[in-house]
């Protein structure tokens, strides 16, 4: 059939393969990956997932799933509204592979378009909370209360245990912190505000605005409070509110968090969405996340770049101020291009008219007998009442297909939003009368409402001023600022993108499709059961397919990234030892190879880090394992290991690692980011492993978005699944739960059909195939470049697995180029670099996945070997050691076409060094950046329009 998929996902035609195989020396495949795979690794059971269906049937049946998701109209509120997506936003934006098939912006030079919709997306958050500075997203407002908790935590040297908060936040923010806090020893209590007893033990306080009844508490009492006892004062606050209200900074808020997803971002049964996170100068080293920031290129022209990044796990590990690596960069994108779109005024209108019929509601309400519990509010009105009023309501709303909020037992909470019209009010208005016409006129009740909040809320300064939120509201020049941004950045629209252990292989196009549809994104994530069939008969698919690929049976759909992943499954561990009567086990074994992110985690979930050496070939070292694990015998929790490992190879030794730390009563925990390189070849489960995280957003399709979105669902053994997340408003997870991790019961549950789309349309014995060509593509690009870069590890029999590491130490020695000069270097050629020096100083990290053809994996080699020649050229004395085309790298038009060129290359060489670059060139925007200079003079939000010079 013309539509089957397999060979759509595969790069390599069946000549290409032969030809590939005969440079390779191996008669075919099979004998390959014999080779590879350590035998006594293998599976013998092939995987279990269903046939391969062809893109259009795969649709079929995605569209059946989701018809059995029921959109009811919802005023559920509770941190999650529906709102209107501009259609140019969600076309050119949501659905553009320019946009969601970027990679995290490391390589800032062609990154430039999605580093400045983040750099908007922070100023939009200063300017809303009223702070000096914000990151560029967070994963969800749960977990962003959670970092702003041990924010406080941290800068007070962890010596103030106590932290207070706020008992009318949402119960998805209560029930994260009560996790987070509990994992690092942070004593939580949860008051209302005046009760807060505040003294020199609390290192800080939050409270929620609007809290989770609607209303507006003044702030100022408690955080006056804090001030005095040197608490950090925390709001929880609605960015589209702080539109009307006296912003968090000018209450003297020290750090503003919350949910940028009604500014534009579907509500997709839970997310993903973009949190945020402002505060205060003064906390800039501790801020958790990516940051943007502006800098200046080596021609001294403004270029962004992400700044401070000594604070990332990457560099800081253990130390690091969180875990975070994936964010939700295109969902930030998504918000800070709605802000652009609306500008303040449109979206204090936007804002005004929901607070308009938020009030003709409460007084209609009113009018008919009912209790509204406060006045002081912004979108959400709370009815108190009787369980039978309750009872009888909750029918009569059930009957005509509304969901309010029904969470609290008190009463009913009904939020209004953007989509929200006159009608709407009127139906509800009837509804709560329980008679059609209502005993007064609606229009009075407009004309009665249409005053302001009272003036002690009142937000009465000018915001967003900034140039970008004035000059693009005509759609025309929206669209063209949208695609101006989206062509500064390389993506998968262009060239491969080699980055070792993040997998940045084909996103179909009929994988995204389902991403789009109301059945799917439409949906609250509280909406009942009932009404999600859908959604949950797709978690069970995926949960009965990620637990045959894993050999690992209890799955969670909870942790919305890697990072959380790996911190959710060492809570289950952590749990299962308490459980057990054994809370002393703490330590978790990590070798030195590992992922920035597994120290960082381990610290997250009260872990004591003990890092294993490596050996000379990269393996963990077997020896030094024993020695560790015997030493910490009692308080033994956890190995942590990436397998196949970040050296890229299968390291034969695996099964007796696992068997050390079991023999020692610990338990085993798999980073799953290398998943590529085992489906349908080995399970985890079978090679000793307990639990695994599997990064939805490499191994399966989902995009990567520019950093995010993500999804890092866990897979754990039978005797751990009792263990893993639930939920306090939708029920999910084990009996002995390790409590919640995300805000949303399964977290960015709408890319979760990109994944379900991937694995029909792949079928089993297709996945299998993609392991395999993946691990072929990646030998073949080891050997060819070889000769030029050696690659640093192999395995027995001389293989690599689906990555490599090539070696550039020795060219730097002979030559004096850098990594870093090279992958500069490969942006003239048109190529994003691989991962840089990591895990290995001075080594590129190759990995070229299963999507990509012959020709492109030729002239990404090419282009490689391209540029050792120009290296040796130096070494040779024909090209000068300060002044060439890798020094001076990457080269943007401007220069390249500058009247005044003294270079001792010609203009030729700079930017098209291979013949093919004539035919299609992508400029990269800017010069090579100066990142110190960017840290030393650091800005993190666009200025006012009067300090851009000209
Ligand atoms: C990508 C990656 C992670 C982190 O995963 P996120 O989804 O980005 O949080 C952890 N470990 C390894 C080896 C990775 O490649």
């Amino acid at each position: 059939m013309s539509d089957v998929f397999l060979p759509r996902h595969l790069g390599l035609k069946a000549k290409d393969q032969e030809t590939m195989l005969r440079f390779l020396g191996c008669p075919d495949l099979e004998a390959l990956i014999t080779q590879v795979v350590p035998a006594h690794l293998r599976t013998t059971t092939p995987l279990h997932t269903p046939p391969a269906a062809t893109e259009s049937q795969a649709l079929t049946q995605v569209k059946v799933l989701a018809q059995r998701n029921q959109t009811w109209k919802s005023y559920q509120g509770m941190g999650y509204y529906a709102c209107i997506t501009p259609t140019v936003i969600q076309r050119n934006v949501l659905e553009h592979p320019g946009w969601y098939t970027a990679y995290t912006p490391y390589q800032a030079e062609i990154a430039q378009g999605r580093l400045e919709a983040l750099f908007n997306f922070q100023t939009l958050i200063t300017e809303l909370t009223g702070l000096d500075i914000a990151n560029a997203s967070l994963l969800d407002e749960a977990t962003a209360a959670a970092e702003a908790m041990i924010l406080s935590y941290q800068v007070h040297q962890q010596q103030r245990r106590t932290f207070w908060v706020d008992r009318h936040c949402w119960p998805q923010t209560l029930a994260v912190l009560q996790t987070r806090a509990e994992a690092v020893g942070i004593d939580l209590q949860v008051a209302e505000t005046h009760a807060f007893n505040l003294d020199e033990t609390a290192c800080g306080c939050l409270l929620q605005y609007p809290n989770s009844h609607g209303v507006l508490v003044d702030p100022q009492p408690v955080f006056t409070r804090a001030q005095t006892v040197g608490a950090l004062g925390i709001m929880a606050a609605d960015p589209l509110s702080l539109t009307q209200l006296k912003p968090p900074g000018a209450w003297g808020a020290d750090i503003a968090i919350g949910s940028t997803q009604r500014l534009g971002v579907p509500l997709g049964y839970g997310g993903p969405h973009a949190a945020y996170f402002a505060t205060r100068s003064a906390y800039k080293r501790h801020i958790p996340g990516r940051m943007v920031g502006l800098s200046k290129d080596s021609q001294g022209r403004p270029a962004l770049r992400l700044a401070l990044q000594t604070r990332e796990q990457h560099i800081r590990r253990e130390r690091a101020t969180s875990n975070i690596c994936t964010a939700q960069v295109l969902l930030a994108v998504m918000a800070s291009m709605y802000a652009v779109y609306h500008g303040a005024e449109g979206l204090r209108g936007i804002a005004q008219e929901i607070h308009h019929k938020a009030k003709a509601l409460a007084m209609g309400c009113t009018k008919l007998g009912y209790d509204v519990l406060s006045q002081d509010f912004f979108d959400t009105i709370f009815l108190t009442l009787n369980d039978m009023q309750r009872r009888e309501l909750h029918q009569r709303f059930t009957t005509a297909k509304i969901n309010l909020n029904w969470f609290y037992t008190e009463g009913v909470g009904i939020n209004l939003d953007e989509t929200t019209t006159w009608t709407d009010v009127q139906k509800l208005l009837s509804l709560f009368y329980g008679q059609e016409t209502l005993p007064f006129a609606l229009g009075e009740l407009i004309a009665q409402t249409s005053v302001h909040n009272q003036k002690v809320w009142m937000r009465t300064d000018n915001f967003l001023a900034q140039d970008v939120f004035q000059k693009y509201h005509s759609e025309t020049e929206f669209l063209r600022y949208v695609y101006r941004l989206q062509s500064r950045d390389l993506s998968l629209t262009n060239a491969m993108m080699p980055l070792g252990s993040c997998t940045m292989k084909l996103n179909a196009t009929s994988e995204m499709i389902p991403v789009s549809w109301p059945e799917f994104n439409a949906i609250h994530p509280f909406a009942p059961l009932e009404q999600t069939q859908g959604y949950h008969q797709l978690f069970e698919d995926l949960t009965t397919w990620l637990a045959d690929i894993t050999g690992l049976p209890g799955v969670s759909f909870q942790p919305n990234a890697g990072s959380q992943g790996e911190l959710t499954g060492l809570l289950v561990i952590r749990k299962y030892y308490q459980q057990r009567g054994e809370p002393q086990r703490r330590v978790c074994l990590i070798p030195q190879s590992a992922h920035g992110t597994n120290p960082a985690s381990a610290v997250m979930a009260g872990f004591q880090v003990v890092p294993v050496a490596c050996d000379n070939q990269g393996n963990v070292d077997e020896d030094d394992l024993q020695t560790k694990a015997s030493q910490y015998a009692d308080q033994l929790a956890a190995l942590m290991l990436t397998y196949p490992s970040t050296h890229g190879v299968f390291e034969t030794g695996v099964r007796e690692l696992c068997q050390i730390v079991h023999g020692y009563g610990g338990q085993v925990y798999l980073d799953g980011a290398n998943l590529n390189a085992l489906v349908g070849l080995c399970r985890p489960g079978e090679l000793g492993f307990d639990v695994c995280h599997v990064n939805l957003h490499k191994t399966f399709c989902i995009p990567h978005g520019g950093g995010g979105p993500g999804m890092g669902p866990i897979a754990v053994a039978e005797h751990l699944r009792e263990f893993l997340p639930t939920h306090p408003v939708v029920v999910t997870g084990g009996q002995s739960s390790i409590g919640t991790v995300a805000a949303a019961p399964w977290s960015s549950a709408s890319i979760l059909p990109i994944s379900w789309m991937y694995m029909v349309m792949m079928g089993a014995e297709g996945l299998t195939q993609a392991t395999r060509i993946a691990i072929l593509n990646a030998n073949y690009v080891a050997q060819r470049l070889d000769p030029y870069f050696p690659v640093l590890y192999r395995g027995k029999h001389g293989w690599v697995a689906h990555e490599c590491i090539l070696d550039l130490r020795p060219l730097k020695i002979q030559t004096g180029i850098e990594v870093e000069d090279v992958a500069k270097r490969l942006m003239d050629y048109g190529f994003h670099a691989p991962t840089m020096s990591w895990p290995v100083a001075g080594t590129l990290m190759v990995e070229p996945t299963e999507s990509e053809s012959l020709a492109e994996l030729n002239r990404f080699c090419e282009a490689m070997i391209g540029i050792y020649h120009e290296a040796m050229a130096i070494a040779q004395g024909q090209a000068d050691p300060q002044d060439n085309v890798l020094k001076n790298a990457p080269h943007p038009a401007e220069i390249v076409a500058t009247n005044a060129w003294h270079h001792s290359y010609s203009r030729e060489q700079a930017a098209y060094p291979v013949p093919g670059l004539r035919e299609v060139k992508f400029w990269p925007p800017v010069a090579r950046i100066d990142n110190a200079y960017g840290d030393r003079n650091l800005v993190c939000s666009c200025p006012p329009m009067t300090d851009y010079p000209g």
